[in-house]
């Protein structure tokens, strides 16, 4: 292929799920793209492996013990790799001059401050992190378009939305005839299961999604549905949308991503396997079309598509998730914080399922939601609701 400018990317999570489907597509055009570093927390022999194959300038771990174990297992490996470790090497692989696109790729909260990075350092940033877009909203929109980034949405959901919608789409729904986003969610492992045998379920049953194979976070997130209703938030702030023009859908089959709603009655859908290696292509290559390694839907072989309204008493998460977009300022940071830390407990097993929207209810009616324009006053925000989730769980 003639004519592309060689891209430089930099991998933040590059060891979880998304960052190593991103890999996979990345290791399909060696021709257009080039790893410039990956990041990973702990799995230290993993990121060994990917940085002997990808050959990154720079790799980054999230301690001094992992940067060491990482730096001497390079070295017998023969590979020259620079290694570092910390928020501030985080940051510093995301905005560097040498890096053109980052893959937001961390989980939770963690992911915040190397991907605002990116976005005032004027990258193209391709966002998974939806959480820390939640919890920074109209800040992080603001850097964005302050720095001139591009910002693209790997979510199957918003990516889904994002091709579904006019190329000159701005942020303003009403410009466009648009009525309606249309957001699909599977209903996760436990839409048919009778409504009392949910305070006993497993972080076994939880983290076994129908369709999708994903981190232990996000699969619990989409068990309670708290999934559906960060996107609910991300697709606010993404596509300028207000919370009533956005109505989440129950499709089970994972087939449709999302759906526009047209004001002349059209509806348009972007259909896929649930495979993220389709959004991730998409947004790397955008607005050209590169091969994924994902084949075309067989619709046929899928046979029958089927959709209902989502139960709010089954799933309170996505209610809560609502009231706190409607609600705004630091609703959601902290919405997003008591969730981080119920979501962890549960995994952990110190509290039952159905304790997670409990909790998440709880702190949000235990703490103000005021405005806030400067980071660290929300991460002040963000550690109060951790704080105040903590409190809760080994009271209870
Ligand atoms: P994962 O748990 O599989 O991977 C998380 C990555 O983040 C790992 O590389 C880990 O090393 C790194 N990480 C974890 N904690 C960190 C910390 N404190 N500091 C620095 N790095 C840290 O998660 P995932 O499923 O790949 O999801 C990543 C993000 O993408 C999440 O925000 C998730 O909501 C979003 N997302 C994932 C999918 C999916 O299919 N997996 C789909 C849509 C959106
Ligand atoms: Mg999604």
């Amino acid at each position: 292929m003639e004519g592309h400018r060689m891209q430089h990317i930099t991998i933040l999570g590059a060891t979880g799920s998304i960052g190593i489907s991103t890999l996979d597509v990345l290791a399909r055009h060696p021709d257009r793209y080039r790893v410039y570093a990956l990041t990973a927390q702990r799995r230290v022999e993993e990121l060994a492996a990917q940085c002997e194959r990808f050959r990154p300038e720079v790799a980054v771990v999230g301690t001094a013990a992992a940067a060491s174990k990482l730096s001497a297992m390079l070295a017998e490996k023969r590979v020259k790799t620079l290694v570092e470790y910390g928020e501030e090497a985080l940051c510093a692989v995301a905005s560097a001059p040498g890096c053109d696109a980052v893959m937001a790729a961390i989980v939770g909260a963690a992911g915040l401050a190397p991907t605002l990075a990116a976005a005032r350092a004027g990258k193209k940033v391709l966002l998974a992190n939806k959480e820390a877009l939640v919890m920074s909203g109209a800040l992080f929109m603001n850097a964005i378009r302050d720095s001139g980034a591009i910002l693209l949405p790997i979510d199957s959901e918003h990516n889904a939305i994002f091709q579904c919608l006019p190329q000159s789409y701005q942020r303003s729904p009403e410009d466009h005839g648009i009525a309606k986003i249309l957001l699909t969610a599977s209903g996760g492992p436990f839409l048919n299961r009778p409504l009392d045998a949910l305070e006993s379920v497993t972080p076994e049953e939880a983290v076994a999604h129908p369709n999708w194979v994903m981190g232990r976070k996000i699969s619990v997130d989409s068990a309670t549905m708290m999934n559906k209703g960060l996107e609910v938030i991300e697709a606010h702030w993404l596509f300028g949308i207000s919370a009533s023009q956005i109505d989440v859908v129950i499709h089970p089959q994972s087939v449709i991503h999302s759906m526009v709603s047209y004001v002349d009655g059209s509806v348009l859908a972007q259909l896929g396997n649930p495979d993220m290696r389709t959004p991730i292509a998409h947004a790397l290559a955008y607005p050209e079309r590169i091969a994924s390694g994902v084949a075309a839907v067989d619709l046929v072989q899928v046979g029958q598509l089927a959709f209902q309204r989502p139960d709010f008493q089954r799933f309170p998460c996505l209610k809560l998730a609502y009231e706190a977009l409607l609600a705004g300022g630091t609703a959601p940071t902290i919405l997003n914080a008591a969730n981080e830390i119920a979501v962890q407990a549960f995994l952990d097993r110190q509290i039952g399922f159905r304790a997670i929207d409990r909790l998440i209810d709880r702190v949000m009616q235990k703490l103000p939601s005021g405005e806030v324009n400067d980071i660290d006053l929300l991460l002040e925000q963000d550690h109060r609701a951790r704080a105040t989730t903590q409190k809760l769980i080994i009271e209870c």
